[in-house]
């Protein structure tokens, strides 16, 4: 424990975002939201953000608010549509907790091997969708696998997201592992980092987000949410955009 939190201190430096796995060498275009606010896709000052891929999950993404609840921090979860529609009132509940609730697609397909069409109905369905259950219209894409191209850039600004990827990964998809999932979340933890983990290996994150949480706070830094910034948005700008996105896709 010690020695985990010893290497954050030793990392405590910002550095650049180490996105991995995108194929593309791109950036993203630069996007401004409605209110003319760009969404924050990076922590602020003296933060780390958690992020949880691929729910809402009945079982684990209650278990995984509940530990968060304990601490009193909020994160982000890149949701599914199809997940959405299945279990909207877990979704809904992210939201009651005050955590920000965004799109990585409506089923979870891999972007650079759609065809324009299906990249446009992925990111457009699964943003109507969540729009439809729970009345927040998201600011940012996540790619499934992290992999988009250019084309899926644009098309997720022109819907109106920005694309944010992430810089450390748990890995709790490949270990399933409380302590491997510490080890390597934390070896190289940097203020400003963006952690990506999953709702649906929520048995071995109960146990890994403590020791993560706690570590990152020994340190002196403590947690951030992504992209939502203008709240405002959530209310007042659902019909419109729902008519944006309906032309988009005739
Ligand atoms: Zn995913």
């Amino acid at each position: 424990m010690l020695a985990l939190a010893g290497c954050l201190l030793t990392f405590a430096a910002p550095g650049p975002a180490r996105a991995q796995e995108s194929q593309t060498d791109t950036p993203p275009r630069p996007h401004e939201s409605r209110s003319g606010t760009p969404a924050r896709t990076e922590p602020r000052a003296g933060r780390v953000a958690l992020t949880f891929d691929d729910g809402p999950d009945p079982v684990w993404t209650p278990v995984i608010l509940d530990v968060l609840d304990t601490y009193d921090i909020k994160a982000t979860f890149f949701v599914n549509g199809m997940r959405v529609a299945e279990y909207p009132e877990v979704a809904r509940e992210v939201l009651r907790r005050g955590h920000s609730l965004q799109n990585h697609g409506y089923g979870h397909h891999l972007m650079t091997s759609l065809g324009e069409t299906d990249v446009r109905r992925e990111i457009v369905r699964s943003a109507e969708t969540i729009a439809r259950q729970t009345g927040v219209t998201p600011a940012c894409f996540r790619p499934p696998y992290g992999k988009f191209d250019d084309r899926t850039a644009a098309i997720a600004a022109e819907a109106g997201e920005e694309i944010v990827l992430w810089t450390v990964d748990s890995a709790d998809y490949f270990y399933q592992s409380a302590a491997e999932e510490i080890q390597q979340t934390l070896r190289d933890l940097h203020e400003g980092d963006v952690i990506l983990m999953h709702d649906r290996f929520g048995e071995s994150l109960r146990q890994a987000l403590p020791v993560i949480i706690e570590a990152v706070r020994a340190a002196g830094l403590d947690f951030d949410t992504l992209c939502d910034e203008s709240r405002a948005r959530r209310q007042t700008g659902l019909h419109e955009r729902w008519g944006r996105f309906h032309r988009f896709v005739e």
